[in-house]
């Protein structure tokens, strides 16, 4: 293979150390490795004893050059470039003795690329276009990947790892096996596969036996087979109509000696346009000539105690492992980083709204609460006392509260919260309820006048409508000694209205408010915000809490919600909230019967929501998640529901309820299925939260396992509202074991807990609550599942925190500037 006329030795010196930079340095550039080579190029050449390049290689470790990392390993071969383009001329005694084989080649193999790599110019936050061979046609394709800067591409990890046992012989391979193997081009050609797909085919054989190899990518790959050529494939073995095959692998050099040894290959998320060696070979290429440049943002006694790789050696880890564990260890260093970011965020901030104080104090007149709760209807629950007591703590200190309220469907949350409210009131303040929906928004209006004036009947409803229209109602409770006035601040309000509405809240002349977003959005101000309490809080995101905080001076916050929290999510996402939980529920309520049905039961299905119907009760059916837009949504849900009362249930009365109606049109439907006008009523998931109709008994899902199980159990408890026996019914079309074993666990758990737990366990975090507008952050390394590692930077960030609050001790600065970075993130995201 070698040329007989040998280059000179310096200059066959360069072009192995340009083609071990080349390879990535992986010490495969010579036989025998680079610094045998170099000892002996040392030895036999006549270097002057200044010259750097004994040095340089006297400077290596005992391991010698392979012992290096790749990063530590670019360099030395960086320094040896230079030492050897120094100027001193690199005479040689005797020819040095040539290694018994150099895979560096003579001639450079690709006419696109120089041997010697161009200059690394660019910072981590250059766009990747300044790494070479990137263009704006693949940055184009990795901004689909989201990444746009070096960063970006360095953060990039692998989805998984593939393990090669090096090159196998044909005749050893099996079916799903990942696998090497060298052999001959015997034929190859263009196939058509069934209706016009082109693929590339083609046999190879290396003596042990044969085997198809094909790729799907069309004819282009057949074009550059030639029949007699050695190929080294690395790809998955498949058996197709009992042949194996090798399907889409990737072509290697022949004579890349590392594949003999055992490798480990990350798998990468890659996108249309950019074969995952493509990508591959970018992210190898990033790691190259930026790992070393990114910073260690953990300080350095934080990584010694739990034994952490640097920042740059993890990520040359992490992108090529020498094991799966290593990988691991290294993965979770990043992990844990991130999670320390979103740790040190939410122990900050909950520590600066405690030292801030600034909330009014709100001690309890126990009179007026026994007043309260003695007109109410019903017997507080242990745990809502227990709330209450809690609540009634924090809001008594001038550290303003900040408390999660979590409890199932029909837990009674709203009763705790009225007593929050309450207390504002009594002391010349305000409070603010929110929902997440304009109906629910109303439920809470009229719930809250119930409970607050036990006077004020069914019979004054539509005057509360009215009333709130113009800007609030006069509640006179018996138990004050004077008139307590709430408004409803709803999108429907005219522009008059709206005005008075905030007309009454910026002078106090409303002392509770009840709506949505609406009200904190910009303009509406409040003259003595005490007290907020946002309903179904997980609808609500970090930035929103903030963002209401600041309409009062500093209110206390209590969130509700319906939605269980794992473990995980309350030291994360709502890790700056205590958390108090109502597990009881108010007495007579049996947990509701749920079936699982295939579709040929779907009649049956209907049977029994006649049966109930005629029995007095009422029904939901649930159309369908669909997921493209709210539209389809929307038309899907009108088909169903004008099907249902054509064919199905002809003589009942339906109601139709989805998104894209009008919140009058809604607000008719929800009243008239309130009022027991309808029978069934027919909706899209917006009924999720926030329909409070205690003689339906029936849940109907249709497509039930295309709703997650937290979802499910928030539409099932929407029939769990009174002392009948009530039913959820499952209807899915998807027969797949995976779909059925979910939905089983529907049947048998009732525990909204436990639920979340597995749903969590079974879509990941990112799905966990649907999607963006939870306020989760969007962790791209970690996993919420992870727990024992979010304990570790929970306690780590408090210890920090503890330790220096403002995050202001040079070894914390730059986990100060990723925190804040990683938060900007999630409020842009959210907002
Ligand atoms: P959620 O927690 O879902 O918001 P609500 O506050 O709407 O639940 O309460 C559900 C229903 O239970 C309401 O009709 C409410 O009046 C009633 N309720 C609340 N607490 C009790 C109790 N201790 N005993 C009986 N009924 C109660
Ligand atoms: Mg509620």
């Amino acid at each position: 293979m070698r040329a007989n006329t040998s280059p000179a030795p310096a200059q066959q010196l360069r072009k192995i150390l340009a083609f071990e930079s080349e390879k990535g340095y992986s010490d495969n550039s010579v036989i025998g490795g680079l610094d045998a080579y170099l000892r002996n190029f040392v030895a036999e050449s006549s270097l002057p004893l200044s010259h750097r390049l004994p040095q340089i290689l006297g400077a290596l470790p005992a391991g010698g050059y392979r012992a290096l990392h790749p990063v530590q390993r670019r360099r030395v071969v960086e320094e040896l470039l230079k030492a050897l383009s120094s100027g001193v001329p690199v005479a040689s005694a005797r020819q040095p003795q040539p290694p018994a084989r150099t895979l560096a080649p003579e001639e450079p193999r690709r006419t696109t690329r120089a041997p010697a790599r161009s200059p690394v110019v660019g910072t981590l936050d250059s766009p990747v276009t300044v790494l070479n061979g990137v263009s704006r046609v693949t940055a184009a394709k990795l901004a689909r990947l989201n990444i746009h800067t070096v960063r970006d591409i360095l953060f990039h990890f692998p989805g998984r790892y593939d393990e090669f046992a090096g090159v196998q012989r044909i005749a050893d391979l099996r079916p799903g096996d990942n696998r090497t193997i060298i052999g001959k081009v015997r034929s190859s050609g263009v196939n058509v596969i069934g209706r016009r797909r082109e693929v590339s085919e083609a046999i190879i054989s290396d003596g042990s036996g044969s085997i198809r190899v094909i790729w799907w990518s069309g004819r282009w790959m057949a074009r550059r087979l030639k029949e007699g050529m050695t190929l080294a494939l690395t790809g998955k073995v498949a058996a197709f109509g009992g042949r194996l095959t090798l399907e889409n692998p990737e072509l290697e050099s022949p004579d890349d000696e590392s594949l003999q040894n055992p490798r480990i290959i990350p798998v990468y998320g890659a996108t249309e346009g950019l074969a995952q060696r493509d990508l591959r070979g970018k992210i190898a290429q990033a790691v190259t000539d930026f790992a070393m440049r990114v910073e260690d943002e953990l300080p350095r006694a934080l990584r010694e105690r739990f034994g952490f790789p640097e920042a740059p050696v993890a990520l040359c880890t992490v992108h090529s492992p020498a094991s799966l564990a290593d990988a691991e260890a290294a993965r979770a260093r990043f992990a844990f980083e991130e999670l320390l970011h979103v740790e040190l965020g939410v122990v900050k901030r909950r520590k600066e709204w405690e030292a801030a104080g600034g909330a009014v104090p709100l001690p309890r007149d126990d009179s007026i609460q026994r007043g309260f709760v003695d007109s109410l209807p019903f017997r507080l629950t242990r745990d809502q006392r227990a709330a209450i007591d809690e609540i009634a703590a924090d809001i008594a200190k001038e550290a303003p509260m900040s408390r999660l309220l979590e409890g199932d469907v029909g837990s009674g949350k709203t009763v705790v919260a009225a007593t929050a409210l309450l207390a504002a009131v009594v002391h010349g303040c305000q409070g603010a309820i929110m929902a997440p929906t304009e109906i629910l928004a109303e439920q809470h209006f009229r719930t809250l006048c119930r409970l607050l004036d036990p006077d004020a009947g069914d019979e004054k409803e539509d005057l509360w409508f009215r009333e709130a229209g113009r800007g609030y109602l006069v509640l006179r409770p018996p138990y004050l000694d004077r008139p307590l006035r709430i408004a409803l601040l709803r999108g429907s309000l005219t522009a008059g209205q709206k005005e008075d509405a905030r007309r009454a809240l910026a002078s106090g002349d409303v002392d509770i408010a009840v709506g949505t977003h609406a009200l904190v959005q910009r303009g509406v101000e409040f003259r003595r915000l005490a007290i907020a309490v946002v309903d179904e809080q997980h609808r609500f995101g970090v930035a929103q809490r903030a963002a209401l905080r600041e309409k009062g001076e500093s209110p206390h916050v209590l969130a509700m919600t319906a939605t269980p929290i794992p473990r995980t999510l309350a030291l994360t996402v709502y890790g700056d909230l205590d958390i108090t939980v109502l597990k009881e529920m108010p007495p007579g309520r049996p947990p509701v019967k749920t079936y699982r049905l295939v579709p040929r039961q779907r009649d049956q299905a209907y049977d029994f929501v006649r049966k109930r119907v005629e029995e007095g009760r009422q029904a939901y059916v649930i159309c369908p998640l669909v997921e493209e837009s709210e539209a389809i949504e929307a038309k899907a849900a009108v088909q169903e529901y004008e099907r249902l009362s054509r064919d199905v249930f002809p003589g009942l009365n339906l109601g139709l309820l989805h998104g894209r109606m009008s919140s009058a049109d809604k607000e008719a439907t929800m009243r008239a299925f309130d009022d027991s006008r309808l029978d069934v009523l027919v909706s899209t998931a917006v009924v999720e939260v926030g329909i409070d109709v205690p003689n339906a008994t029936v849940m109907l899902i249709e497509g039930a396992d295309r709703f997650g199980l937290t979802q499910l159990h928030q539409f099932r408890g929407r029939v769990r509202r009174s002392e009948r026996q009530s039913h959820c019914l499952l209807l899915s079309e998807n027969p797949s074991p995976e779909a059925q074993e979910r939905l089983q666990i529907m049947v048998n758990v009732s525990d909204g807990f436990r639920l979340a737990e597995e749903d969590l366990r079974l879509r990941g975090s990112g799905d966990y609550f649907g999607t963006r507008q939870s306020g989760m952050p969007d962790l791209r390394l970690a996993k919420l599942t992870d727990v024992d590692l979010i304990m570790k930077a929970r306690s780590e960030a408090t210890r920090i925190v503890d330790e220096d609050p403002e995050l202001a001790q040079p070894e914390h600065g730059a986990l100060a500037k990723a925190m804040r970075a990683f938060w900007d993130r999630v409020s842009a995201e959210v907002s």
